[in-house]
């Protein structure tokens, strides 16, 4: 579950970056643009993984 928490911290510093500062690279060191980063990619990446293992499971 360690992977899902910081999944989750990445998304949450993405979403409120996006919202306030869209074209800063606040929390994230990966971030080239908008549609650009990594770590991103990563965090969804396994967020959407858990999800659906979750969902398996009940
Ligand atoms: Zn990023």
């Amino acid at each position: 579950m360690r992977r899902l928490f910081e999944a989750n911290r990445i998304l949450e510093t993405h979403w409120t970056r996006a919202v306030a500062e869209p074209f800063q690279a606040g929390g994230c060191l990966d971030c080239r643009g908008r549609t650009e980063c990594p770590q991103l990619d990563w965090a969804i990446g396994i967020t959407a993984e858990i999800a659906a293992v979750t969902f398996q499971k009940r």
